[in-house]
């Protein structure tokens, strides 16, 4: 069987270009938004790109493809975020199996100040959080996923510990994880060296079951380890390290998740044949 390795692309020149531009790219896999990721604006699509787009799929192989959700998200908010943040999720994972893609990868939020320990159930906004999770669930079709995606930035999701106790409590098999690199070393999990790794993947494992990981974004760092920042950098350019992706492409238990890169590009016009050819370059046959 062979690596899935692809990226996160934009929509802007329609649905079908992306599938078309990942190919160009030498890619099989593929994240897109499904609407403007800075706007609640929810997006509108005919039956007639739907049809085109599914026979756009299944010629091209690209598969799986992810929908990554809007920046705005926030899960854990009490407020009119919280609801919309509910809203947009319900219409996509909606939208989802119309178009074959798996599910959407979310940013789950932040508890805003609510810092003292990092453990989620001690926190005040927990309740709201997992209510909303559970809306979003029951109000959508089964086979679509939500997937949260670990966070390097003092946001929900910033250790295993924390995913851990939301998949533990919300309890449905519809949840699953989206690891990112770059958080990773942003949260100070340093999976350089094959040890830390094999350390770091049998406490996934333990915790939430590799069952769960669904996808990882490969991207470096423009920051140093533990620096709780997440500003993603060109693949070997930042300072992940590349035994991290090196790790994750080689590893039996990881190599045969889905890859996709978020990186600026070496022009700086996003995600490019060339991270992802660097990517290649690391696996050993
Ligand atoms: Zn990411």
């Amino acid at each position: 069987m062979t690596l899935r390795i692809g990226a996160h692309l934009s929509i802007s020149g329609g649905l079908l270009n992306a599938i078309k531009s990942i190919k160009d790219k030498g890619g099989n896999c593929l994240q897109i938004f499904s609407s403007s990721p800075r706007t609640w604006s929810k997006s509108t699509i005919s039956r007639n790109d739907i049809t085109t787009f599914l026979d756009a799929k299944k010629t091209s192989g690209v598969d799986p493809i992810f929908f990554h959700a809007l920046y705005l998200i926030n899960l854990a908010d009490p407020d009119q975020t919280g609801k919309k943040s509910v809203e947009a999720l319900i219409h996509e994972l909606s939208l989802a199996p119309q178009l074959d893609v798996l599910g959407s990868i979310v940013h789950t939020g932040s508890f805003k100040n609510d810092n003292k320990t990092l453990s989620c159930r001690d926190k005040k906004n927990y309740k709201t959080l997992l209510t909303n999770i559970n809306s979003v669930l029951e109000n959508t079709p089964g086979e679509s996923l939500l997937i949260l995606e670990n966070a390097g930035n003092r946001k929900i999701g910033q250790t295993i510990d924390q995913l851990c106790e939301i998949i533990q409590d919300v309890n449905n098999p519809r949840i699953r994880v989206c690891l990112d690199t770059c958080h990773l070393h942003a949260a100070e999990y340093d999976l350089r060296s094959k040890q830390n790794y094999k350390r770091f993947l049998d406490e996934f494992d333990t915790k939430i079951g590799l069952d769960r990981l669904e996808v990882v974004h490969m991207n470096d760092s423009k920051d140093k380890l533990g620096d709780l920042r997440d500003r993603h950098e060109n693949i070997g350019e930042g300072y992940v390290g590349v035994e991290v992706f090196t790790n994750f492409l080689n590893d039996p238990r990881t190599k045969m998740i889905p890859f996709i890169i978020e990186t600026p590009g070496f022009d700086k016009q996003g995600p490019d044949k060339k991270n992802l050819d660097l990517l290649k370059g690391f696996v050993r046959e």
